[in-house]
């Protein structure tokens, strides 16, 4: 059965200040994503925080808000069949250094912090997140 879905990826400040953001597209096209929107920004640390709202009882959650507006981000409305899981899948484990061969955070992360993508992690977040960068 068919189960075409839609999550928000970013790729994140790291990321873009090395000019990973082609590749990186060009990651999703390969694995069959569609980009249905994109847009690059830079939100306010007010704003990541309530991006993040989900961790904010977390030790890293300061640096972590700092970080997500420390510079331009691209977010990004995909489309694929299952396409939460999948990028997930593509995304890799949170940790580089435990991303398997072939996985985005493989090829570009630097450290946990520092992991070049975020992807919505359940069809719930997913709408949250997706209204939360294209919400007119
Ligand atoms: N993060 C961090 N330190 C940690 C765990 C997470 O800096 O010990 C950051 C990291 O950038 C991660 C984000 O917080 O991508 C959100 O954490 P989550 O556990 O949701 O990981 P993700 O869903 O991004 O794989
Ligand atoms: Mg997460």
């Amino acid at each position: 059965m068919n189960n075409i879905e839609k999550t928000l990826s970013i790729i994140k400040p790291d990321a873009v200040e090395r000019n990973l953001e082609n590749e990186i597209k060009e990651m999703f096209k390969i694995n069959g994503f569609n980009i249905l929107k994109e847009k690059k920004v830079q939100i306010e640390k007010s704003e990541a925080e309530k991006f993040y709202k989900i961790h904010q009882t977390k030790p890293f959650y300061n640096d972590l808000c700092e970080y997500l507006s420390s510079g331009p981000i691209v977010a990004m409305v995909l489309e694929k069949e299952n396409a939460i899981l999948a990028n997930r899948d593509l995304m890799g484990a949170t940790n580089p250094g435990n991303a398997k061969e072939g996985t985005i955070r493989k090829k570009y992360g630097i450290s946990i912090d520092k992991n070049s993508v975020h992807g919505s992690d359940s069809i719930e977040n997913a709408k949250i997140e997706i209204d939360f960068f294209f919400k007119d």
